[in-house]
């Protein structure tokens, strides 16, 4: 049993001080049941907190930490970048660098913007898609979450589900007047809104894969359907690969399922752990951008040495042979692991995974198609294996509705630490 009693010290000062003690809404626990430990340091696989208890990080600061912690690479090329001083707002080599590396991997991109975080390069991406197209709507699936920008906050995912937020208070009615939210994986729903609204639609936006309300995987053929109606439609396509861009395969989902979208938004895995975010796609689109267009976008921060340093670095890495079979064994692994000890003790529960990412649906006994079937997962269920897996030492996400991780740091030992664990977290289930 870990003792939390300096992470529940700082938490209860974050709160004089912080709205609701933390600085992004998912790190609250709330839907857990609990109050978040406070992380002291990471290294390889591992987390440490405030009162020295460690953890098998699977969250990997919700996805960027590929590599694990303090990869040395990492580690050496943000040192150096550091010393030569830490933002200029000029132009420096390293963003031409990581510029290039992102046309040469993620196929559909022949120019990129760099910004400072994912819901940068969403907002961006879809102000782009309206002045390119002189069309005004936006469409999106129920339960992706594209970032915090006021026009996606419209039946989200990742915290605004956590937390059974509808939209948000604070968004003029007028601006999400244009954007129309419809169910993942439903062709005839997308034709329908299309062949009613397709004149007025600017862009369709996606997380090809979503993972924002838990991994939930495209049915064959509708990637290709939303590519084929988009075209026809003259009306862009957007794929957020803020999560799945490095992730899934080095090229991203469009890679992995060989679909070329218009545009292209990324972040997280690109920032390295800094804050760094990107979008791009076509170049005659992409043109369109301030100053050789007249779409505004800009950033002080954007394209800073440090982040573009950690984000050369760790691309770097990703880039060597045997990379994406070691994070999917492992993951393989732990998956029909999972599926086995929740057979053994009769847990209803489904585990949904694609290359390195992965959640379990608790309460659930067939596949999760959309938001709506996520939806019926048993929180509370869920709360239960979190605090029981978080006692024992593995890091999970503290809502249903997130993406489990593995790392390349990740190594075979806290893969069976983690099953073991799991095998007395479901013991526990049955039990209750
Ligand atoms: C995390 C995420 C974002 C937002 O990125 P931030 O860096 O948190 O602003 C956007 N889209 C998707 C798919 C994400 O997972």
């Amino acid at each position: 049993m870990h003792h939390h009693i300096l992470s529940n010290r700082f938490f209860k000062e974050a709160e004089e001080y912080i709205p609701g003690g933390v600085n992004s809404p998912v790190r609250a626990c709330k839907s857990v049941g609990c109050d978040p430990v406070f992380i002291e340091k990471g290294e390889e696989c591992y987390l440490y907190d405030a009162d020295g208890n460690s953890y098998v990080d699977y969250v990997c600061s919700w996805g960027p930490m590929i590599l694990g912690h303090c990869h040395p690479h990492v580690v050496s090329a943000v040192s150096e970048a550091l010393l030569q001083g830490t933002s200029f707002g000029a132009p420096t080599w390293r963003e031409v660098e990581l510029a290039k590396k992102i046309v040469d991997l993620v196929p559909s991109i022949e120019k990129v913007r760099l910004v400072n975080s994912g819901t940068e390069a969403t907002m961006s991406a879809i102000r782009l898609a309206r002045g390119f197209t002189k069309r005004k709507k936006i469409l999106k699936f129920d339960g992706c979450y594209h970032g915090h920008a006021d026009s996606f906050l419209v039946k989200a995912g990742s915290g605004v589900a956590t937390l059974g937020i509808p939209g948000s208070p604070g968004v003029p009615e007028e601006i999400v007047a244009n954007t129309i939210s419809i169910p993942f994986n439903d062709p005839e729903a997308l034709q329908g809104t299309i062949e009613k609204e397709g004149e007025n639609i600017a862009a369709v936006i996606m997380e090809p894969v979503p993972a924002n309300m838990g991994v939930v995987l495209p049915r064959k053929g509708y990637l290709e359907f939303v590519r084929d109606i988009t075209s026809k439609n003259d009306i862009l396509l957007i794929f957020d690969e803020v999560i799945t861009g490095f992730r899934i395969s080095l090229g991203g989902a469009q890679e992995y399922f060989d679909i070329s979208p218009d545009l292209t938004c990324l972040g997280k895995i690109i920032g390295g752990g800094l804050p760094g975010g990107a979008y791009g796609g076509k170049a005659q689109i992409m043109e369109e951008i301030a100053p050789s267009g007249p779409v505004y976008q800009a950033g002080t921060l954007s394209g800073n040495p440090l982040a573009t340093a950690a984000g050369i670095a760790t691309l770097e890495i990703l880039e060597r042979p045997g990379t994406y079979d070691n994070l999917r064994e492992k993951a393989d692994y732990l998956a029909q692991g999972l599926t086995k000890l929740a057979d053994r003790y009769e847990v209803p529960c489904v585990n949904q995974r694609i290359a390195s990412m992965m959640t379990t649906f608790f309460g659930q006994t067939e596949p999760v198609m959309n938001f709506q079937d996520a939806m019926k997962s048993d929180t509370k269920m869920y709360g239960k294996f979190y605090r029981n897996m978080l006692d024992q030492g593995v890091w999970l996400a503290p809502s249903q509705f997130e993406a489990a991780f593995t790392s390349l740091a990740l190594n075979w030992d806290a893969v069976d630490f983690t099953l073991e664990a799991a095998e007395s977290a479901f013991s526990r289930l049955k039990n209750s």
